[in-house]
């Protein structure tokens, strides 16, 4: 028997089809849990897009019995809600228990295209891993991350997507008291490289290999085919990480809080809580409150993300082989490769950056000139690349548009003009082509604390505009010129504070 509300029959007509293989695969990898009564939710946005690749009614969403199953007051039919456990390595210490303190599993949804996605709830109350934590999340937040991986996506980003903000109707107490919410959100799965941690932790060498089996058959299949499949599970996840930071740093993307907990093995972004874009370049951007040391700066990513690597290839040595020695050095040589790819997938985009068709060998040299330009010259990572565009056509540079000295400027354009040139391609082709790949709209740091502040006042259209704009990043659409301009100098430093 479908649950019952208030005398409707819920959920069975939100069309999600559900199929739980994580609980289903890895008992001693979660906790059977419900959701905290939210007092009075109210649905504060959806997404009807993710909504329908879910299979799912956006307008039973929105009716009270939807809203109940997005506040976690109420489990749709089919689903099974879990707290998923798991490990991490917090700014380098290690947690040997942390897990979903704050959040649940509540099933995975076989999608429209027959994709499996987990839908998930963030801020859903107290769990057997909440520790000291009340187990809630505040709306200022959800919202901020919902709106950051909407962002993400539309710039071709794999990352985790929200499906809705509810707000629970209850207020929490942070600093002060601010009102609650749930995110609900989806993604390729919630496997962390935390996980892998939490089972080795636990000497547990049967439950590992079934969860490397099931992380195989969910987001590496190609790694089974293998002679040694772990150590090709493990490749795929240095692979899909060097490609996925590669991308973030393409955008100017500062993901805030790399902790092994918050790093995925299926490639996709996760738990970007205090995260903000660059506004000038600047390799050493902290927004972060809590990363004192600037261990997760802009520029330490690529670094990190190996660091993390390692943490997982540590977990996993005893499947890669039964001699030590010989697991060793075969996971060394896999996460040594990381260096390379990272490379390779940051020189293939920056060079679609540039316009750039073909690799030289002088592009590193081309491309860190420019940086260090950009750097000394304090000069907005996103709005000179978008401006790139103009010389590329032969046209001036635009107007009030942020750039280097100008004798500096000329010396590297006139080096990049040469090497474009060289290609031959019409310019009109290479221009448009750099306008594919470079944004025009990103999150700006003062348009998203406009749009959070507005929406914490009752007024979620800054938000919903905010939206709207970043879905179509690379095309320009007259009117949103505010949307395209760093922030006024009154607006200071930025900081960030983490997702709670
Ligand atoms: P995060 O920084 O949100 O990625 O969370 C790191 C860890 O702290 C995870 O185990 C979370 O579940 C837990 N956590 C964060 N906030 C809370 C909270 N308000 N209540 C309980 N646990 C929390
Ligand atoms: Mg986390």
């Amino acid at each position: 028997m479908p649950p019952k509300l208030r005398g409707v029959t819920v959920a069975a007509d939100l069309g999600l089809e559900f199929d739980n293989s994580f609980i289903r695969d890895l008992v001693g990898l979660y906790e059977p849990w419900r959701g905290a009564p939210a007092p009075a939710p109210e649905l504060l946005v959806l997404n009807e897009e993710v909504a329908a690749e879910l299979g799912a009614d956006p307008a039973s969403l929105r009716s009270p019995a939807g809203v109940e199953v997005l506040a976690g007051n109420v489990v749709p039919p089919g689903a099974e809600p879990v707290a998923q456990a798991y490990s991490g390595h917090q700014f380098g210490g290690f947690s040997p228990r942390l897990g979903d303190g704050r959040a649940l599993l509540v099933g995975e949804v076989i999608d429209r295209d027959g994709r499996r996605r987990d839908l998930h709830l963030k801020g859903s109350g107290r769990t057997p891993f909440s520790r000291g934590g009340d187990g809630k999340a505040a709306i200022g937040p959800m919202l901020r991350e919902y709106l950051v991986g909407e962002a993400l996506n539309a710039l071709g980003i794999p990352t985790t997507r929200a499906l809705a903000v509810v707000a629970t109707g209850e207020q929490i107490i942070r600093v002060g008291p601010v009102p609650g919410a749930v995110l609900a959100r989806v993604a390729a799965s919630h496997i962390r490289v935390g996980t892998f941690e939490y089972v080795a932790t636990r000497g547990d060498t049967d439950l590992l290999r079934r969860l490397a089996d099931h992380a195989i058959a969910r987001h590496h299949p190609r790694a089974r085919e293998a002679d040694n499949p772990y150590l090709a599970l493990l490749d795929a996840v240095v692979d899909a990480q060097a490609s996925l930071v590669a991308r973030w740093m393409l955008v100017g993307f500062v993901h805030g809080v790399m902790n092994t907990d918050n790093m995925t093995v299926s490639g996709e972004s996760l738990d970007f809580g205090p995260c903000a874009f660059l506004d000038d370049y600047d390799p050493s951007a902290v927004f972060s409150s809590i990363d004192h040391g600037g261990r997760y700066a802009y520029g330490n990513q690529p670094g990190i993300a190996q660091w993390n690597l390692a943490r997982l290839a540590e977990a996993m040595l005893v499947l890669v082989d039964p001699d030590t020695d010989k697991a060793v050095s075969l996971a060394t040589e896999v996460l040594g490769s990381f260096v390379d790819r990272f490379h390779r997938y940051w020189a293939e985009g920056v060079r679609a950056k540039l316009g750039l068709a073909e690799p030289r060998p002088d592009d590193d040299a081309l491309v860190n000139d420019l940086l260090s330009l950009l750097e000394r010259n304090r000069v907005d990572f996103t709005s000179f690349f978008r401006a790139l565009s103009s010389p590329a056509r032969g046209d001036r540079w635009p107007v009030g548009v942020s750039r280097p000295d100008p004798a500096s400027l000329e010396t590297w354009t006139a080096r990049w003009r040469r090497r474009l040139a060289e290609e031959g391609r019409d310019p009109r082709v290479i221009a448009a082509a750099m306008d594919r790949v470079n944004p025009l709209y990103i999150p700006r740091n003062h348009q998203v604390e406009h749009a959070l502040d507005a929406a914490g006042r009752g007024d979620l259209r800054p938000f919903e505009q905010l939206l709207e704009v970043l879905a179509q990043p690379y095309e320009e659409r007259p009117g949103l010129e505010e949307y395209a301009t760093p922030a006024p100098p009154a607006f200071g430093p930025y900081v960030t504070y983490c997702g709670t």
